[in-house]
């Protein structure tokens, strides 16, 4: 097993919310952060920062929807001793519509970034992290694929999508030294999620959130992940759901309005 000054943790989506604050936890904890997304200046600021104060990071421009680029990012990879730890967090809500008038096209690029995307990092990493010897698949689901909520049909698909993948895979490789945590989250407040969702607005993110003592933080996540990956290796947290305590389900939430 590689000492832990060597282990190297791959999170995806780490540009903003709960990728970059998983990076930070990761580095603390020791592992060098290969930090991805899609935009490089995000992430090459993230790694500088890391950097300067003493950690090791590395940024990687990628889109996980690419699978020729995920390759390539495997063949990079190759250059670490070791690959331990793959969190696939890169996601995202597109819309909030009915089924009866959702855009097909919402639908499609949700199941893009949250399953395929999912599927092509796991596929192009596993051999490296179970060559590792003790390697770890986060994949970061949500409540969503959970539950259903009205509105959120292509998403909450999506992510059921991406628990179906996790739950499978700790199924088939079962016997290897690799273990497959999910963490599904409740409503996290992060700068992008809501404003992506709604397309730029603001006001509609806002209203999210509109009440809600203290939704979960980006930290809070990065806590949890950072918490599952450091048990020690025969210790699998299968699925870890976390919300806020104002938050009883996907549909019961206490506004204090
Ligand atoms: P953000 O919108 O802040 O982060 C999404 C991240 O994914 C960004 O870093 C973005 O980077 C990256 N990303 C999106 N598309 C791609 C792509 N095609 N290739 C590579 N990276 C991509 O949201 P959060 O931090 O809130 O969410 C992170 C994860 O947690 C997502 O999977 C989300 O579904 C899930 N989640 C969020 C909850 C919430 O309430 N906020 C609740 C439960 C789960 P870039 O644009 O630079 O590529």
């Amino acid at each position: 097993m590689a000492t832990a000054a060597l282990r190297t943790a791959v999170v995806t989506g780490a540009s903003s919310g709960i990728g970059a604050a998983t990076a930070r936890r990761l580095a603390a904890e020791g592992y060098h952060v290969v930090l991805t997304a899609r935009r490089a200046d995000r992430i090459e600021a993230l790694a500088a920062e890391l950097t300067a104060a003493g950690h090791e990071a590395t940024a990687y421009a990628l889109d996980v929807t690419d699978r020729a680029a995920v390759d390539a990012f495997a063949a990079f990879l190759d250059r670490f001793p070791s690959v331990n730890v793959l969190v696939n967090n890169a996601g995202g809500a597109l819309g909030a519509d009915p089924v009866a008038t959702g855009d097909p096209d919402d639908w499609r690029r949700m199941y893009e970034v949250n399953v395929l995307g999912v599927l092509h990092t796991t596929q192009a990493l596993l051999p490296a992290l179970t060559a590792s010897g003790d390697g770890t698949v986060v994949v970061v689901s949500s409540t969503a694929g959970h539950g259903v909520y009205e509105g959120g049909a292509g998403y909450v698909a999506a992510k059921h999508g991406a628990h179906v993948l996790a739950e499978t895979l700790r199924l088939e490789i079962v016997g290897r030294p690799v273990r497959v945590i999910e963490i599904a989250p409740g409503m996290v407040r992060t700068d992008e999620f809501a404003v992506t969702r709604f397309r730029g607005d603001q006001e509609k993110a806002a209203r999210v959130y509109e009440g809600v003592a203290e939704p979960l933080t980006a930290e809070d996540v990065a806590d949890t992940i950072g918490w599952a990956v450091t048990r020690p290796p025969h210790v699998n947290i299968d699925l870890l759901v976390v919300r806020p305590r104002a938050q009883a389900s996907n549909t019961k939430v206490h506004r204090e309005l």
